[in-house]
């Protein structure tokens, strides 16, 4: 198979890939025969082509008795495909799932990592840490800790090593801010809920802000993620934030200085939204049309997040344009080294097949990551781990 290489042309492709197909339906026929020994039915591999041949090919048999296999297509065009998230993508590794980001395509697995975030460490340590006198604390986000160490002569600065405190892994199609609240209910069951969380704006939003708050005391920290309406993305047209929404009034007021004629709370993939909707005629054919929607009904929508979160969201990205919060948000930095020496340690590629054993592998991974620290810590070695430079925290230290 190595050495296998497919027909250049698409359409000998596609004749290829129903002839795979004709010959699994023939095998899974025979396999289910009557004639056949009952074991066979109960082998993975069976159980493996017969979900590859459902999720890929239709199969249909003709009045005049023709049997009829078709490679399924997305919708509308096609039969649809399940989604990612359900679909087989190795009959070798029937958990792993294929995943993008940006313009990164892969087969198999994400791995969030959590490590504790002291503040950056200043450049006066001298000395081997093993050396100097415990006292003060450290911990994710303001945790206490009972090691707590003095560093370099006059220096007033507590040092402490980033340990990983939890890892996560899921097939590639989970997304970031699905592992959220996953990471702070494993972190809390363990008795290590941050006060703050620095995170990637992935990792966030609005409602995850609040229900960190709310939940376990967390202070989610991080740039939101941007508007993502389709105006915005462009850099054209009137995003969401042009619309001046009066949560009073329960109404919107556009850019051409027309109010929205309904207001109507519903619940979008479970979560409570409001969806606020333009009148035809006011939204009527004219130049700010095409900038505003490009909608079938000619009128423009939007949704918006319930009050508190509005509020929060707002109160979120004020802050996060300002200088402390880039200071604060620097420490997160850390991170970044932590995946630079996790894939320097193996972790872009599974060396097991399955969720399961890669999960284990990824906690092994991390235990290691963190004796390694520990050892450069007590032995006062240092870590070539990425981080902020020093240039640039003094910029924001003293900026702040
Ligand atoms: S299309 Fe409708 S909502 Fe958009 S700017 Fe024009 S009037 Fe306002």
């Amino acid at each position: 198979m190595t050495s296998w290489r497919p027909p250049a042309s698409q359409a000998r492709r596609d004749e290829l890939a129903v002839a795979y197909a004709r010959d699994g339906y023939g095998l899974l026929e025979a396999v289910y025969d009557g004639s056949s020994p009952g074991w066979l039915r109960e082998l993975p591999a069976v159980d493996v082509l017969r979900q590859v041949l459902l999720q890929n090919y239709t199969r249909t048999i003709t009045a005049d008795g023709r049997e009829v296999i078709r490679r399924r297509e997305n919708e509308p065009e096609g039969d649809g495909l399940p989604p990612g998230r359900a679909r087989i993508a190795s009959p070798d590794d029937t958990h792993a799932r294929w995943g993008v980001k940006r313009e990164e395509f892969w087969l198999g697995y994400k791995l969030h990592i959590t490590e504790t975030c002291d503040p950056p460490p200043c450049t006066c340590r001298t000395e081997p840490a093993a050396q100097q006198a415990a006292a003060g604390h450290s911990g994710q986000s303001g945790r206490g800790h009972e090691h707590d160490r003095e560093h370099g002569k006059g220096c007033a600065q507590l040092v402490f090593p980033n340990l990983i405190t939890n890892v996560a892994t899921t097939d590639a199609t989970v997304t970031d801010n699905q592992m959220t609240e996953p990471v702070h209910h494993a972190l809390a069951a363990r008795n290590l809920t941050p006060g703050r969380h620095y995170a990637d704006s992935g990792y966030l939003s609005a409602e995850l802000v609040v229900s960190a708050l709310k939940t376990h005391g967390t202070a989610l920290t991080g740039p939101l993620l941007a508007d993502t309406s389709a105006q915005a993305r462009a850099g054209n047209g009137y995003a969401r934030a042009d619309f001046a929404i009066d949560y009073d009034a329960k109404t919107v007021i556009c850019p051409q200085g027309k109010t929205s004629v309904s207001w109507t709370p519903c619940t979008q993939r479970g979560k409570d939204a409001i969806v606020a909707t333009f009148s035809a005629s006011d939204c009527g054919p004219g130049p700010a049309r095409s900038l505003c929607t490009t909608s079938g009904k000619k009128r423009r929508q939007l949704t918006l997040l319930p009050r508190g979160l509005a509020e929060a969201q707002a109160a979120a990205r004020a802050a996060e344009t300002t200088i402390p919060f880039q200071a604060d948000y620097a420490r997160r930095a850390g991170v970044e080294g932590t995946m630079n020496q996790a894939v320097g340690h193996g972790a872009r590629r599974a060396r097991y097949r399955g969720l399961p054993k890669t999960r284990l592998d990824h906690v092994y991974l991390a235990c290691a990551l963190n004796l390694l620290r520990l050892q450069a810590y007590w032995t006062g070695t240092p870590l070539d781990r990425q981080r902020t430079s020093h240039l640039a925290r003094l910029e924001l230290a003293l900026a702040a």
